[in-house]
C-alpha cells in the first residue's frame, strides 16, 4: 500500500459524506455499522425471526439457495428434537419452536451438512441429499437402524 492511500485513509469519512461520485471498495470507511434490523433491536431476541422487522441490508431478506447442490432432508419419524441441529447450524436455517424441531429454512440453508454431522439418532434424522432429489423419495428410502458391533457378533 502506497504512502498516499495510508494518508487518505484518516479522511474516509469525510470524502464518503461529501462525496459527488462513488467510492471504491477501497475507500470505504473502515469499521462501519449495516443495521440488520429497521429499528431499535434491543429485544429482538424474545421475537420469532418472522416478526422481526430485517433492513434491506440483512441477509435475511435474501436467500441463497441457489449456491447449493446438495441439501439435508429431515426425517420426523426418527428426530428426538435434542436441537443439535438448531445450535450447532452455522445459518440459524434450522426451525424450531417450543423446542421442537420443525424443518428446515432452504432460502438460507447453504448445504454445509454440520447438522447431519451432529445428529445422536441412529440411523440419523437428517441425512444429505442431491439438491435435486425428491423428499419423499429420500424418506421412503431412508437408511435403517445400524446395529452396534456386539450385537452383530451374537447373531
Ligand atoms: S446443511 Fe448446514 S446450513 Fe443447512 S441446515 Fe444443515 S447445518 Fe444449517
Ligand atoms: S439433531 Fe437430529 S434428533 Fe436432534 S433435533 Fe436435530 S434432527 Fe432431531
Amino acid at each position: 500500500m502506497s504512502l498516499e492511500n495510508i494518508l487518505s485513509n484518516a479522511q474516509r469519512g469525510q470524502r464518503e459524506l461529501g462525496a459527488e461520485k462513488k467510492v471504491g471498495w477501497d475507500e470505504v470507511t473502515q469499521g462501519v455499522v449495516i443495521n440488520a434490523f429497521e429499528y431499535d433491536a434491543t429485544n429482538v431476541s424474545r421475537e420469532l425471526s418472522e416478526d422481526r422487522k430485517y433492513s434491506d441490508f440483512s441477509s435475511y431478506t435474501a436467500t441463497v439457495a441457489s449456491w447449493r447442490i446438495i441439501k439435508p432432508i429431515y426425517n420426523r419419524d426418527i428426530c428426538i428434537d435434542c436441537q443439535n441441529c438448531w445450535v450447532w447450524c452455522p445459518d440459524t436455517s434450522i426451525i424450531s419452536r417450543d423446542k421442537q424441531m420443525l424443518g428446515i429454512d432452504y432460502d438460507h440453508c447453504k448445504g454445509c451438512g454440520v447438522c447431519v454431522e451432529v445428529c445422536p439418532t441412529n440411523p440419523k434424522s437428517l441425512l444429505m441429499f442431491a439438491e435435486t432429489a425428491d423428499g419423499e423419495e429420500c424418506l421412503a428410502g431412508w437408511p435403517v437402524k445400524e446395529k452396534k458391533a456386539k450385537e452383530t457378533e451374537t447373531e
